[in-house]
């Protein structure tokens, strides 16, 4: 479905950025990765699914870099016509406790990314008439925790941001919609998962099932593959006039 097509996915290297990678590349998309950590094992399985991979190691908070990643997408594959902003990072901590340099890397990374990378990625989607820009948002970009103000924060602007873009390019063949993930069971959260047993003094088993049920009334994890499958679907021409939406997979989180 998305044969010929390229895709750039932030933070893919890990977590639902690579199971987002995973399924465009499995209806055909090229790839271009990014994030930390562990590069080839990831660019690997991507491969394995028949397209061709590229890396471009961009930080999310430099704006510059990440202008570099779209122009390295368009130079080495011909074009950019779906962008996924996923890269995302978390801190917990009390408003009067959260270090005010974590505050700006969480809003850089989590929502000034998406309008750098949607801003050099436009003119070319513009010039085509077709494009996918989806904005992995959270359930915390509809709703709100306490202990999270700069995610949550970064998280409904992104929301907003979503519908800007969407708007603009309402004419278009360009579409722009967040997906709001409940928990992943990611590295992301796993470090909350950790905190939790080592607080509680409980095991890692007890710990998921506590922070499952504080939120999360299926006590389920969503997994990226089934946020892979959304994201194909906001791809396919079926989503061809679904603009602005933010499609909360979550377990019922936000129902409550
Ligand atoms: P993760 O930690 O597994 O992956 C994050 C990815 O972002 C990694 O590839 C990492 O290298 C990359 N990254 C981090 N900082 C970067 C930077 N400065 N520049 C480039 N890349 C950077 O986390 P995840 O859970 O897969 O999170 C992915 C996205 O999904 C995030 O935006 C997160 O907010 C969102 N999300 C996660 C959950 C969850 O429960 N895991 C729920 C809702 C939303």
């Amino acid at each position: 479905m998305l044969k010929g097509k390229t895709a750039i996915v932030t933070g893919s290297t890990s977590g639902i950025g690579l199971g987002l990678a995973k399924a465009l590349a499995a209806q055909g998309a090229n790839i271009v990765m990014n994030g930390f950590g562990d590069i080839e094992g990831p660019k690997t399985e991507i491969a394995a699914l028949g397209v061709q991979v590229s890396y471009h190691g961009a930080d999310m908070s430099k704006p510059d870099e990440i202008e570099a990643m779209v122009r390295h997408g368009e130079t080495t594959f011909g074009a950019v016509d779906i962008l996924v902003n996923n890269a995302g990072i978390q801190h917990v901590a009390r408003i009067e406790n959260f270090p005010p340099e974590r505050w700006d890397a969480v809003i850089a990374i989590n929502l000034s990314s998406a309008f750098h990378a949607s801003r050099f990625a436009l003119p070319g989607m513009l010039a085509r008439n077709w494009g996918r820009i989806i904005n992995v948002a959270s359930v915390h970009g509809l709703v709100a925790s306490a202990e999270k103000s700069a995610y949550v924060a970064a998280k409904h602007g992104l929301v907003g941001l979503t519908k800007v873009t969407a708007l603009e390019n309402a004419t278009t063949g360009i579409t722009c919609n967040a997906i709001c993930p409940g928990w992943v069971l990611t590295p992301l959260v796993q470090k909350q998962v950790d905190a939790k047993a080592l607080g509680l003094g409980v095991s890692n088993a007890e710990a998921t099932k506590l922070l499952l049920g504080e939120k999360e009334p299926s006590l389920q994890f969503t997994t990226p593959e089934e946020l892979g499958a959304l994201a194909v679907f906001l791809c396919s021409s079926a989503a061809n006039n679904v603009r602005g939406v933010a499609w909360n997979m979550d377990g019922g989180w936000a129902a409550q």
